[in-house]
């Protein structure tokens, strides 16, 4: 929401007020502004003085109002002229002696300006680097207060902003690095292209956690909308600097067992966005999934299927993107050996449902491709040759921008197959005749829900568009069934018992 200061003065005796719902923090701006403007050898108007913050029922929290109330006094004696701010946005923190402070999230708050069709905006010095990306926008840095009179006098000119100045990081774990893990490397292959979500069963060292890295290396770079949403994010939570100013590529967060709910959904007082959010228009990675509380991991379940999250917080509601791939890792038993070979797992099927169950169903149904990780042998690593990554990348960029096109030519709103509902499924994909039937049996074999039903045709479309078929082939399915590893072999009736047999 924007804020504008008015400033009025009236003949009497001094007095400074601040109305319009103003929080403790704003409340507090008094004491800071008067200092920094007389530590900067002005002078304050003379009467009563009154500023209002409009619209008056919002309340307004943070310390980065300073800037504003102190320009708006600025003006009312004189010092500057009164039309110099008109359509700017001021943002900035005063301390005593009159040097502005940098303010978090900076950067969403000036997206924000520029949709309401503000260009201008005044902002701490120390923040520049943050909105430097931003195309079309005016930034008039200020390191003091009185730079504002410079300002007013026309002795600055502004900085411009251009995101093609910013390149694209790199320097993450290649998967043309790492050697075997054909099947594994395939279905990131796959997951990156039509943003499946992946679940990899493995020991401990069979090589998951690189393979989860290793995705960063193949996926497409942040369209530019995307590129100012992730960044507002990370503005929002102080996480830019002079190294990171932007977030070029799609962000990859690893959480750790003992993550709280709010950490990783987000909420607090303010609300400071979670693992969730960071992880927009990228990949959310848990690694030991089956160590992390279970309620903890449900609470994905919304924000997964709406691509944003509701976080409340007193008076309001505020919503956050949460568009992220999941990646999960986990030991398949307790011992983590039963998919190296069952001569080396120790444990009873009990303890192996005892593992598995603790992924519940419903967010199992939200993964479309579970893949076994087994350690590779000193014949698969020696004869692999693997293929550039950034081969594989070009083939994760055709197929999502097939698949942009074919969706947008129904008039439908999403980017890949797998934030697609049944119908639009149908509507966009199209299956030969064996594939239909084999997608039939499957579901009826497998037992599967409506929603991994609708997964699998997803992922099947994915594997056609990489396969270069225009309607999914028999084998195309056959392949998307093969990574219902969960459904097909470790869970289901008897099956662990089966499996460790
Ligand atoms: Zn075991």
């Amino acid at each position: 929401m924007l804020t504008s200061v008015e400033t009025f003065i009236t003949p009497g005796i001094r007095e400074f007020s601040i109305i319009g719902l103003a929080g403790a923090s704003v409340k507090e701006s008094k004491n800071r502004v008067c200092a920094a403007i007389k530590n900067s050898g002005l002078e304050l108007p003379k009467g009563r003085i009154t500023v209002n913050l409009a619209p008056s029922d919002v309340r307004k929290e943070g310390t980065g109002f300073d800037i504003a109330i102190a320009a708006g006094l600025m003006s009312a004696s004189g010092i500057i002229e009164a039309e110099t701010f008109n359509n700017f946005v001021l943002i900035g923190e005063l301390s005593l002696d009159g040097m502005v402070k940098n303010v978090a999230g900076i950067f969403s708050m000036c997206v924000f300006a520029q949709k309401n069709g503000i260009s201008d905006v005044v902002i701490p010095e120390g923040n520049v680097n943050e909105v430097l990306c931003l195309d079309g926008l005016r930034i008039w840095p200020v390191k003091r207060l009185d730079d504002l009179t410079a300002i007013s006098k026309r002795e600055k000119t502004p900085l411009s902003g251009s995101l093609s100045d910013f390149c694209a990081q790199d320097g993450f774990l290649s998967v043309a690095e790492i050697k075997g893990h054909k099947t594994a490397k395939r279905a990131i292959e796959i997951a990156a292209a039509g943003k499946h979500n992946l679940l990899m069963l493995g020991a401990v060292g069979s090589g998951k956690t690189m393979l989860a890295h290793s995705i960063r290396s193949i996926m497409p770079p942040l369209e530019k909308q995307d590129v100012y949403d992730v960044t507002s994010v990370y503005s929002l939570c102080g996480l830019l600097n002079e190294e990171q100013p932007v977030i070029r590529e799609p962000p990859f967060r690893e959480v750790h067992t003992g993550v709280t709910k709010t950490a990783l959904i987000g909420g607090g007082r303010p609300v400071v966005p979670g693992e969730i959010s960071l992880s927009h228009r990228g990949v959310l990675f848990l690694d030991e999934a089956t160590e992390i509380e279970r309620a903890v991991i449900d609470s994905l379940r919304q924000p997964m299927d709406l691509g944003e999250v509701t976080v409340s917080r007193v008076g309001h509601i505020e919503k956050l993107p949460s568009d992220f791939m999941l990646i999960c890792a986990m030991n398949p038993c307790r011992c983590g050996n039963l998919l190296e070979g069952p001569e080396k797992c120790t444990c009873t099927p009990k303890m192996i449902n005892h593992t598995l169950e603790k992924i519940s169903k419903p967010i199992l149904d939200r993964i479309d491709i579970h893949i076994p990780v087994k350690t590779p042998g000193y014949a698969e690593i020696k004869s692999d040759a693997p293929e550039p990554a950034e081969t594989i990348r070009k083939r994760v960029c055709a197929v999502r921008g097939l698949q942009q096109e074919k969706i947008a030519l129904k008039g439908l709103k999403h980017h890949t197959y797998s934030r697609l509902g049944s119908e639009e499924l149908n509507t966009v994909l199209e299956f030969e005749r064996g594939s239909e039937g084999l997608l039939m049996r499957s579901a009826e074999y497998l037992s599967l829900s409506i929603r991994a039903y609708n997964k699998l045709k997803a992922l099947a479309g994915t594997i056609a568009d990489l396969n270069g078929h225009a309607k999914v082939t028999e084998g195309d399915m056959a392949e998307a069934v093969q990574y219902r590893m969960i459904d097909r072999r470790l869970f289901g009736e008897g099956g662990a018992a089966e499996n460790a047999a």
